[in-house]
């Protein structure tokens, strides 16, 4: 079956000290990798700091972004090769707030989903709606839509490698999530849309997450639902104590 996944998005928080701080905390209370894989995705400028401080742990250092191209004049992008060179293991791309704010686009995502794979970085692919978009019905085409374009190109065994994570828009640090068979039922649509793209035994591996307000509380739901493998969590992972208790759901 699939390994449930449960990485932690940072965003633009923490200073190096509290960010090592944090890893020295869980890296050794963390649950085995046989159970579940662990991520923490931090701002690049510590990420080569956490990576050796979680050497030979069940923790995996992720990246929030990053350019598709290797290098070149893109003053202030972080490159595929710096990531790689550092040892990051996974990357998120195409996370709403930098569709919304930072003119991320399908195009983009596929462009960085393909550069994610060439250098050893598993990515983390967002999708989802607004409240808009939902109360128009427009969710499933949506999602269909951003996955299709994120992954065209792909080899079958690259589309098993990545993660899909599913987030309303609405549901992103607004305390608003969504309900898990809600959730589940649009989980399974892209696994659908993945079976057609690729075939079915690529849509029976690859994982695909919840993100939207999943704190300890209400994390079971989710992982309890046949489509959901893990959660994408963002003010939830800021503190040892409750990332810690998002993994306790796993065992
Ligand atoms: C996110 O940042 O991807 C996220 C889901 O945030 P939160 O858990 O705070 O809603």
């Amino acid at each position: 079956m699939r390994k449930p996944i449960i990485a932690g998005n940072w965003k633009m928080n923490k200073t190096l000290s509290e960010a090592k701080s944090f890893v020295e905390e869980v890296k050794n209370v963390v649950p085995s990798n046989e159970a579940v894989d662990t991520v923490v995705c931090s701002p690049a400028p510590f990420l080569g700091q956490l990576v050796e401080a979680a050497k030979g742990t069940n923790v995996a250092i992720g990246a929030q972004n990053m350019h598709f191209e290797e290098n070149g004049a893109f003053t202030g992008e972080v490159s595929p090769v710096a990531l790689e060179d550092l040892g990051v293991q996974y990357v998120i791309l195409g996370h709403s707030e930098r569709r919304e704010m930072f003119n991320e686009t399908n195009d983009s995502v596929n462009k960085k989903t393909l550069a994610a794979f060439k250098h050893n970085l598993t990515p983390i692919v967002c999708c989802g709606e607004t409240l808009e978009e939902r109360e128009a019905g427009k969710t499933k085409d949506l999602v269909a839509d951003q996955i299709q374009k994120a992954f065209a190109g792909l080899t079958d065994e690259q589309a098993k490698q990545a993660v899909i994570a599913y987030e309303p828009i609405w549901a992103i640090g607004t305390g608003k999530s969504s309900t898990a068979q809600d959730a589940d039922e649009v989980c399974g649509h892209i696994r659908k849309i993945v079976a057609e793209s690729f075939n079915a035994d690529v849509a029976a591996a690859v994982r695909i997450q919840y993100g939207g307000s999943v704190k300890p509380e209400n994390i079971k739901e989710y992982l309890a639902e046949e489509n959901i493998d893990g959660a994408l969590v963002g003010g939830a992972s800021l503190q040892p104590a409750s990332f810690l208790g998002l993994l306790e759901a796993i065992s």
